[in-house]
């Protein structure tokens, strides 16, 4: 078995905050996928883990040497009641290394089986939803969004139980960490103060270890919770600026180190609709499009009151300075939804200084542009993609020649309505650049490019490759969707049935089921 240089800092400094177990056996591991690109940045010899052999690995029948599996405590609001006890329920981690970029990475089964945390459940996962986790997480990344990622799946041979029977697979995935708002709410809702001390400084070693230089440790832990709130803040930003709808942010889905995890119920919106929700148990709408920002700040509220005891002994102080950071979030929120947004718009860099202009006013006059622009989308029901890629065909041609040949205006039922908000965006990039409102500005295009993709994880045809896999044993469709997936930004025609919107009757009925 090829090695893997394991340095297990969970499992060996904080002991008492999981308990060490074992996958289960299963009867037949065949290797469905290995993660290439991201073996290689593991330093892990990439050809070695793909033999036949390296199956049982991935399936968990053998360990690799210095693994040392357990499964991590944790506790979690789940659409807002909160559980004391969930734990990883079909998790282990097998251990951490360290990436080529001297980074620490965890490396940790999902469906490996039962374990002291699984309360009534099996502890197992089907081939289907492990290989979305491997679609949903690479297409993220190739997005440029902080995510765990999926560096295997092996199928098992075994049936498990769900709707119907279907394969079981146990997926591997990467994490920067799999610390969760909801490991700091076990300990604290054990009123283990000392673990939760504990686990703060092991977050911050390992997160935010510049922070061990502040001496006081109230204004460290403080200093430490505003750093998981900026990360958050600007995950959220990124995520509502591809259009992305977790559907499951309860607490214990919610990462310290700022990594989106967690595909179970996750969809893409398609035609733009703030209250878009997918998943067919979230009736309240609790984890709707638009509702996310919130959901990120209430979610940090949980994780704040874990902390409160570190960070003033008198509690009335505590909540006070707490509650600075979190009356913070949205302005960081809005300022990287912000950012993001102007580079959607081509208003990417300083621009030229604009004498006079009041950096908050144009702020808001940029943010009422962003708002208008997803309010005519809303208004027609257009595709939130598409939309913004073919923003820049107008920028890379003159106004009248884009009126002819840009995509964007046939996405609209109305385009008259689109011509004035048009023009007020091209008056804008005029302020921007110094170039007539009318002017071509093929470089402009470029960087809108590269902020809007072209290709993003369409729900249908996630599930066509999914159901190929499941149903049929074949890949090909998964790994045809996924190395469109890996270049999201750049137009190869081969592609071209990725990036079409599914049907809208499709989409109207399209749910997502946690019941992974
Ligand atoms: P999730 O919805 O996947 O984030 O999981 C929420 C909690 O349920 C976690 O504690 C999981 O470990 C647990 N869980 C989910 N599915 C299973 C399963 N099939 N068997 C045991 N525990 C599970
Ligand atoms: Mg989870």
């Amino acid at each position: 078995m090829p090695a893997i240089a394991f340095d297990n800092t969970y499992a060996r400094e904080l002991a008492g905050f999981h308990v060490p177990w074992k996958p289960a056996a299963v009867p037949a591991p065949r290797l469905l996928f290995l993660n290439r690109p991201l073996a290689e940045e593991l330093g892990l010899d990439s050809a070695a883990l793909s033999t036949p052999d390296s199956a049982a690995l991935w399936a968990g029948n053998t360990l690799p040497e210095g693994a040392q599996p357990i499964a991590q405590a944790y506790a979690g609001h789940q659409f807002g009641g909160f559980s004391p006890q969930l734990g990883d329920g079909r998790a282990l981690l097998l251990g951490e290394v360290i990436d080529r970029q001297g980074r620490r990475r965890d490396i940790a089964f999902k469906g490996s089986g039962r374990t002291p945390f699984s309360r009534g459940g099996d502890g197992k996962a089907a081939v289907g939803p492990m290989l979305r986790e491997v679609l949903i997480g690479e297409a993220m990344h190739a997005l440029g969004i902080p995510t765990t990622r999926a560096l295997a799946v092996a199928a098992t041979g075994e049936r498990v139980v769900r709707e119907r029977m279907l394969p079981g697979a146990v997926l591997t995935r990467v994490a920067a960490s799999h610390l969760r708002v909801g490991t700091f709410q076990y300990f604290a809702a054990r009123r283990e103060t000392d673990r939760v001390r504990q686990l703060a400084d092991y977050a911050i070693a390992r997160h935010d270890p510049a922070l061990r230089a502040i001496d006081s440790p109230p204004e460290r832990t403080l200093t430490f919770f505003r750093a998981v709130a900026r990360r958050q803040a600007a995950l959220l930003a990124q995520w509502m600026n591809v259009g992305f709808i977790h559907g499951v942010m309860n607490t214990d889905n919610m990462t310290i180190s700022g990594e989106s995890i967690d595909f179970g119920p996750c969809a893409f919106m398609e035609a733009y609709h703030p209250e878009a929700v997918f998943s067919s148990i979230d009736h309240g709408g609790r984890y709707a499009y638009a509702n996310q920002p919130h959901i990120a700040r209430w979610n940090l509220a949980r994780l704040a009151e874990t902390l409160l005891p570190l960070i003033d002994d008198e509690p009335q102080r505590a909540v006070e300075r707490a509650t600075e950071v979190l009356d913070a979030f949205p302005g960081w929120f809005e300022t990287a939804l912000r950012r993001g947004q102007r580079a959607k718009l081509g208003l990417l860099g300083p621009g030229l200084p604009t004498a006079g202009t009041d950096a908050d006013l144009q702020a808001e006059a940029d943010d009422a542009l962003a708002g208008d622009w997803l309010d005519l989308l809303h208004q027609q029901r257009v595709d939130f993609t598409q939309a913004w890629r073919f923003l820049a065909d107008e920028a890379a041609c003159g106004a009248p020649e884009a009126a002819r040949t840009s995509r964007l205006r046939p996405l609209f039922a109305e385009p008259g309505a689109l011509e004035p908000w048009l023009a007020r965006w091209r008056e804008r990039l005029a302020l921007h650049d110094g170039q007539p409102p009318a002017a071509a500005r093929p470089e402009t295009a470029a960087t809108m490019r590269q902020a809007s993709p072209w290709i993003i994880p369409r729900n249908h045809r996630v599930e066509e490759a999914l159901a190929a896999a499941s149903d049929h044993g074949d890949l090909a469709p998964f790994e045809r969707l996924l190395q469109a997936l890996r270049r999201p930004f750049d137009e190869h025609p081969e592609d071209a049935a990725f990036a079409e919107p599914a049907p809208a009757e499709v989409t109207a009925c399209y749910r997502t089921f946690c019941g992974t």
